[in-house]
């Protein structure tokens, strides 16, 4: 069970993208995780700006990450499969949800 703040030190926004801390914070977990839907959503703290990702179960059985990032925004919208530094860094910290 994960519940509360994830910290993660990524590249920062800045152009030398000197690394930053981030932190990544739980603000909704489905208590049924094979449901449709929503699964969680986290807050990205440490940015250029305040971030929220969510995690949605698809009717398929797999996942789909959703950032509001411009990266996630921009590059997803011409690959499906591109995946944004902070989704990339709670894949990290949750494997056993990037599955
Ligand atoms: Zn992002």
């Amino acid at each position: 069970m994960t519940c509360g703040m994830t910290i993660g030190l990524l590249p920062g926004p800045n152009r030398k993208r000197t690394p930053r801390l981030y932190g990544f914070r739980v603000i909704y977990r489905n208590p049924d995780a094979t449901e449709e839907g929503c699964l969680m959503t986290w807050e990205v703290l440490g940015g250029r700006e305040k971030y929220q990702i969510a995690l949605e179960r698809l009717w398929t059985g797999g996942v789909k990450w959703h950032c509001t990032c411009a990266d996630a925004i921009y590059k997803g919208s011409k690959n499906p499969y591109h995946v944004c530094k902070h989704v990339r860094a709670i894949q990290e910290s949750l494997p056993a949800l990037a599955a």
